[in-house]
């Protein structure tokens, strides 16, 4: 039986800061340890898109690297939007997260386009929201990692935040207390860090979200005992991580 599982990693040349890459080495590295064929993909600038996507991990960008990608971005949107709405996970960091929303204003007045996935709208203004970002999220509990944009988020009314910024760090905006946002199986956050090694909660949204949609079920059948014994091992080394950080 197969058990090849595709990850796309969206332009990883130009949005890919503060560690987000790690977030696409820890999906690899998960699905391997249960028994699964991680195939990464990765898609920039002018590339062809593979024939089947299982999971989509986009990270985050100056405001000069999401310039430079929005004209090509505009000719994925459809395909993006489409995937997006027929359940595929995927994980939208900062500079990806605004560009997934409806429109980024940046701070020197550019009007960037999003594509519209996520009911939220982003402006940049001229003090950085810098340091550590912890928030609470009903489906994923504490949830940990760094911060560092000039864009303030605003969710449209009755838009799901992925959680709420109640500790340390400003979140979407540093005035409403929410951050990210969940719609469909599409998670936008401004958490970098890299977010998933600490976070195992996430990845395994993704990881059994990919797995369910491709194969009807996520099972660990193909898990060897060494495979389980590292797995733990992992989940131990984040949650003495998020012990120190909390
Ligand atoms: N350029 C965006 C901002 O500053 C996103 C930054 C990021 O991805 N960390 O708001």
């Amino acid at each position: 039986m197969s058990t090849t599982i595709d990850i796309m990693s969206l332009y990883p040349k130009d949005m890919n800061i503060y560690g987000d890459s790690g977030n696409v080495l820890t999906i690899r590295r998960r699905l391997e340890l249960y028994g699964y064929e991680p195939v990464i993909h990765q898609y920039n600038q002018g590339d062809d898109w593979p024939e089947h996507v299982d999971m989509i991990l986009g990270g985050g960008g100056q405001d000069t690297g999401q310039k430079k990608i929005i004209d090509d971005f505009y000719m994925r949107a459809d395909l993006l939007r489409r995937l997006a709405s027929d359940g595929v996970p995927m994980l939208m960091i900062c500079g990806l997260y605004q560009l997934f929303g409806e429109y980024f204003e940046t701070v020197d007045g550019t009007r960037l386009d999003g594509i519209g996935v996520i009911g939220a709208y982003t402006v940049g203004q001229d003090v950085r929201m810098i340091g550590n970002l912890v928030e609470h999220s009903e489906q994923f509990g504490d949830v940990l990692g760094y911060e560092n944009h000039s864009g303030q988020t605003f969710l449209r009314d009755g838009v799901q935040p992925l959680g709420k910024v109640d500790a340390e760090g400003c979140g979407n905006n540093g005035q409403d207390h929410t951050e990210g946002a969940r719609v469909n199986n599409v998670i936008g956050t401004y958490m970098h860090g890299s977010l998933l090694p600490k976070n195992p909660a996430i990845s395994d949204f993704l990881i059994t979200t990919a797995v369910t949609r491709r194969y009807g079920s996520f099972e660990k059948t193909h898990q060897t005992s060494e495979q389980a014994a590292e797995i733990a091992r992992l989940d131990e080394v984040a949650a003495n991580a998020r012990k120190t950080a909390a």
